[in-house]
């Protein structure tokens, strides 16, 4: 067991090593900072406000705490030449991790879909960014019919192998010729530096009751606020909004979206055992159990909101 921890995080390390290193022709080498030339201010993507605190620069990116919200988000960004630019030539590093049957990614999948079935049993589901089709392929499981929008076009080929609708255009360039029961986004909505416009665009591509279900990393976490910086949720490029259960419940509200259900997974309670035993955190080393979980314990964090990856559930108010 042990051994398949250490190998799932060497190969994060890799990649996420990959990822760092294609940042670097943005990189000013007098500050470490991305240059100018690729950025652009913005105001808070929650309460529009435009006073905020430093907080940490990770990567070349500077991150920011609103003073109004307390969102945390890249500030300045990319602007979105620069991102497209940056996407077309640095292949996705989370395509690769999530490989078929890992039971990882499936356990927390097929929990997204009991959330979604206890609003709404089957029907259409789209996927925004299904990357090869996984989650879709447990959602047809369960007799949903399944939609997927996919940019990458090797990925896009694969999932439309396996029989999915896919489409390989952005959200608001196609022409959508029905409405969906269930929209749903796995870690792609902390990529989004708009997310109120696509929430609103995603709302009016529901049928009655349909649901938005997104799975998104968490400023609130436990992880992210005690390793700050250290923390892999801030890759200073890519994760241009880390919303926390506060600001994700906002932004939700001021898109007329009621919050019909929300929880969080992953406690990265291995990794906290490691930087509080003044290791690596992202080592895999798994010896450290016995330090601290009368401290911090999986069930009493997610049940204060405070695991690694919220997963929240929208429905129309
Ligand atoms: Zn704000």
């Amino acid at each position: 067991m042990s051994q398949t921890v250490k190998e799932l995080h060497d190969q994060r390390s890799k990649l996420w090593k990959a990822s760092i290193a294609s940042h670097e022709k943005y990189i000013n080498p007098r500050d470490g900072l991305f240059k100018d030339e690729f950025l652009e201010e913005r105001k808070c993507p929650v309460c529009d406000k435009t006073e905020y605190l430093s907080i940490f620069t990770k990567e070349g990116g500077q991150y920011v705490k609103c003073s109004n919200c307390s969102m945390v988000f890249l500030n300045p960004v990319f602007t979105d030449e620069a991102l497209t630019d940056y996407y077309k030539n640095n292949h996705s590093v989370q395509s690769e991790l999530v490989e078929d049957g890992d039971p990882f990614y499936e356990n927390l999948y097929q929990l997204g879909l009991d959330t979604i079935e206890t609003k709404n049993l089957q029907g259409s589901i789209l996927d925004l960014g299904c990357s090869s089709g996984t989650f879709l392929d447990l959602a047809k499981n369960r007799n949903w019919e399944t939609n997927g929008i996919e940019l990458n076009v090797q990925e896009f080929n694969m999932a439309q192998k396996k029989n999915h609708h896919v489409y390989n255009d952005l959200l608001e360039n196609i022409k959508f010729e029905k409405k969906f029961d269930a929209i749903t986004l796995w870690d792609v909505f902390e990529h989004i530096k708009n997310g109120g416009f696509y929430l609103n665009m995603m709302k009016d591509l529901l049928a009655k009751s349909g649901v938005i279900f997104m799975q998104i990393p968490s400023s609130d976490s436990l992880a992210a606020k005690v390793l700050q910086e250290k923390c892999n949720m801030f890759d200073g490029l890519e994760h241009v909004n880390l919303y926390g259960v506060s600001t994700i419940k906002w932004l939700a509200e001021r898109c007329g979206l009621d919050v019909l259900d929300i929880k969080t997974v992953i406690s990265e309670i291995g990794v906290l055992n490691n930087y509080l035993n003044y290791e690596d955190p992202y080592s895999g080393n798994t010896d450290n159990k016995t330090e601290i979980p009368n401290l911090i314990n999986a069930n009493e964090l997610n049940e204060k909101l405070m695991g690694y990856k919220i997963q929240v559930l929208l429905g129309e108010m």
